[in-house]
């Protein structure tokens, strides 16, 4: 077995703080299955965390990135400049909702973009104070370990974390009672103005659609009212579309869903088809605050991810892909809906599009059953269905096919899935 060999030499050299979901090491990959070293095939319901939302090399992002690798490599944008990064701009400036000007900063994964967003929001405001909610996910830096709820595996014994950081509830109907969204936003504000002060707020930071935390959507009106109390306040709304965005939920960002219009975005995962590419898009009064070389890294905008964005974008525009997610979603949905109503251990099925989650709890409770959960999540990996957990709690299965994923593969998923879950009521 070759991934067993694989894993031997893995343990002896890779820090062990470095896990993975499977223990099957990739051969290859296409746009809805991956293959391991010895030939076993897997239906992906993950994307890897929601990245290959084209498919995994894609055609059009093999060919730009071939194309480019011949031309150059790097030259560090702060150097020598190049026309694919003004172009990722560009894009992102036009693609993103809100019809005043606009500007972007490339950078190299979802954390630097929220660490930039900060960076851009305070010296912009003059404040230091940053807004966040319960079961929030921003990344895996000192900045964003502070902005993410969760302390296990995320946050344990990683800090002192960076200060100015204050978390709010989130409105989660599932857990609050079915709290209306106006009144989880009067909740959250209530607490900023008695706790935070209006006037020190830099930023309100929230993902439309909660990711690791849960795939929490919040009660309609929740991020209206959020984002017309920051506007009232002269705080930057932030909106976090590293795993919402792209076509995922079935519009291009998922703060369309309610007409929210963010004054700045955060944006990666989905983005460049696999290549490492981040970026902050937003109000260019915002943006433009910051002194020239107050942003910037090595790599950031690396002309490989700008070819491989361009060409996600123009993949996502050709094979419409916000209508696959939609499709994608409405097969999801109703299959999820299905097993809901026949299996006392799921509380909920929620998402958008082809982001879509069942929370697992103990039966006519709404007690998190994490265990069951992760017995469900490896009955999957061993009939070849790949999906992932996720939640405050750990008892959350979330699926993320990649958006080209085909009728077929995306059936038989949910086939693998019922059989999971039936397997794991058996045992
Ligand atoms: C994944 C994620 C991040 C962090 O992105 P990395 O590229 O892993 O640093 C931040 N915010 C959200 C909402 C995410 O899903």
């Amino acid at each position: 077995m070759a991934s067993l060999d694989l894993h031997k030499r893995r343990t002896a050299a890779v820090a062990r703080g470095v896990s993975s979901t499977i223990s099957s090491y990739v051969d290859h990959a296409s746009g809805g299955t991956l293959t391991d070293v010895d030939g076993n095939e897997w239906i992906d319901f993950a994307s890897g965390i929601a990245v290959t939302s084209v498919g995994n090399a894609a055609p059009r992002v093999v060919a730009a990135v071939r194309e480019q690798v011949e031309r150059f490599t790097h030259t560090c944008f702060m150097v020598a400049p190049y026309e694919l990064y003004v172009s990722v701009c560009e894009t992102l400036n036009t693609l993103t909702p809100g019809d005043f000007e606009k500007r972007s900063m490339l950078v190299n994964s979802g954390a630097e973009a929220v660490e930039n967003a900060v960076k851009i929001a305070r010296h912009a405001t003059g404040r230091t104070a940053v807004v966040v909610f319960d079961h929030a996910y921003h990344g895996r830096t000192n900045l964003t370990m502070a902005l993410t709820a969760k302390n296990m595996p995320y946050k344990h014994r990683f800090g002192p974390f960076a200060g100015e950081v204050y978390r709010v509830p989130m409105s989660y109907p599932l857990r609050d009672g079915g709290l209306s969204g106006a009144d989880a936003a009067a909740r959250a504000i209530d607490m900023i103005n008695a706790q935070i002060g209006a006037t020190n707020v830099a930023a309100v930071l929230i993902e439309p659609i909660q990711g690791e935390g849960g795939f929490v959507v919040p009660a309609p009106g929740f991020l209206p009212a959020l984002a017309a109390w920051a506007r009232e306040a002269g705080a930057v709304f932030i909106a976090d579309e590293i795993q919402t965005g792209f076509c995922r939920t079935g519009d291009w960002f998922a703060s369309s869903f309610e007409g929210v219009v963010p004054d700045l975005m955060t944006l990666a995962k989905g983005i460049a088809g696999g290549l490492p590419l981040g970026a902050v898009t937003g109000r260019a009064d915002i943006m433009d605050a910051v002194h020239p070389g107050g942003l910037g890294g090595t790599y950031g905008g690396n002309p490989l991810a700008c070819a491989a964005a361009l060409a996600s974008v123009e993949t996502m525009r050709e094979l419409d892909l916000v209508t696959a997610a939609r499709r994608i979603g409405l097969t999801l949905g109703g299959r999820l809906r299905d097993l809901v109503a026949s299996d006392p251990r799921i509380a909920e099925v929620r998402g958008r599009g082809a982001m879509q989650a069942i929370e697992i709890v103990q039966p006519g409770t709404l007690l998190p059953d994490p265990v069951t959960t992760s017995a469900i999540s490896a009955e999957c990996h061993l009939r070849g269905l790949l999906t992932l957990t996720c939640g405050t709690y750990g008892n959350v299965l979330r699926f993320l096919p990649p958006l080209v994923i085909d009728d077929r593969a995306l059936e038989r998923g949910l086939d693998t899935l019922a059989a999971a879950l039936e397997a794991v009521r058996a045992a």
